[in-house]
């Protein structure tokens, strides 16, 4: 079968053949017929996160095996299942959206059902090959999550942009009828965390980018309040409302937003940090204190959440985010356009199954 792989960090994806996956135990193959191309495989070709100050953190480091065929936005038909995996056989040819973010199985957040958070990560289209290919295996068929009535395309995207979105919103354990949510930063995620956020009862969301299309897009997608940080007036105003910034989940992850985001959060408040720009911060210790800031990450979401999103997309709670197909062919064009910042919404390869 024809895959598209990283064969060399900081190079093209090559095209590489390989015999088809055969499903053993509880596995199951998909066959893709859409994968979205996301910022994080950008990363993964180039074999590093910037960590600020120079420092690089390198992706070979933390487990990814070259060549790795990358996709972890992976959607497509049920085509053979293993001999002990539970799934009826009436499952088969039916379309999937898979869970990517996959764990060891066997330590305490895996058997929380965060897999996302195990310290041994094995995700689809990260450390095993993903679906950028004809075929995707699957260890189990509790991954594979139901998205009928949802474009395909358009369904691929929640594995990961969406789920992103999702998972950060949750983690602000705000009032959500009385407390105040800040998002920094409505590009792509951040608009969906917005639209989420509405969609899960956040009553009082005001957002921060210093894009004025993008405030005024984020106004008509009902947030109360949108305001430019590097204003100013930007940090008065929000700190100037009634009941303050309870909790800012800051979808950008760059110096000036994280400096921002600790900054204009209430006493006892909170800050989530989900964008992957890169750099660092400098923080008083003693302001952490003093303000009994709570300050965390958030990387994707688990396979609950995942389930959580899809019934409100089908309730149809969450607008479509636009969407733009490729042939799977054409994957490097994606990836330089996506790079270039020449992408409105989310690019997503499509291949018709032969
Ligand atoms: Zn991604
Ligand atoms: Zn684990």
């Amino acid at each position: 079968m024809r895959s598209y792989a990283v064969t060399y960090f900081c190079a093209p994806v090559e095209a590489i053949d390989t015999p088809a996956p055969e499903p053993k135990g509880t596995e199951v193959v998909i066959e893709v017929t859409r994968c979205g191309v996301c910022h994080s495989d950008l990363h993964l070709q180039e074999g590093f996160y910037d960590l600020g100050g120079g420092k690089k953190l390198s992706l070979a480091d933390r487990g990814v095996k070259l060549p790795a065929v990358l996709g972890h936005e992976v959607l497509g038909r049920l085509v053979a299942k293993g001999p002990d995996a539970p799934i009826d056989d009436n499952q088969i040819g039916r379309t999937f959206l898979v869970y990517p973010w996959l764990g060891c199985g066997s330590c305490a957040p895996c058997l929380s059902g965060r897999e996302n958070e195990c310290p041994k990560p094995s995700s689809i289209g990260v450390h095993r090959p993903g679906g950028y290919s004809e075929r995707c295996l699957v260890p189990h068929p509790r991954y594979l999550v139901d998205i009928s009535g949802i474009n395909p395309t358009l369904a691929a995207t929640y594995a990961c942009s969406g789920l992103t979105a999702f998972g950060a919103i949750k983690k602000a354990d705000i009032d959500r009828e009385k407390d105040r949510l800040l998002i920094i930063g409505v590009g792509g995620v951040g608009l969906s965390g917005l639209q989420i956020a509405k969609a899960l009862g956040f009553r009082n969301v005001v957002v921060a980018d210093i894009d004025p299309e993008k405030r005024a897009l984020a106004l008509s997608n009902g947030a109360d309040l949108a305001v430019d940080p590097r204003g100013p007036e930007a940090l008065g105003t929000l700190q100037a409302l009634d009941g303050g910034i309870a909790a800012a989940v800051d979808f950008v992850g760059a110096r000036a937003t994280a400096e921002f985001g600790t900054s204009v959060v209430r006493k006892s408040g909170l800050y989530v940090i989900v964008g992957l720009f890169g750099g660092d911060m400098t923080v008083s210790l003693p302001m952490l204190v003093l303000r009994a800031l709570t300050v965390r990450g958030s990387y994707v979401g688990n396979l609950q959440d995942l389930r959580e999103l899809i019934d409100l997309v089908k309730a149809g709670r969450i607008p479509p985010l636009p969407v733009e197909e490729v042939p799977m062919e054409a994957v490097n064009s994606a990836m330089d356009r996506l790079r270039a910042g020449q992408v409105k919404g989310r690019l997503v390869l499509t291949r018709e199954p032969a």
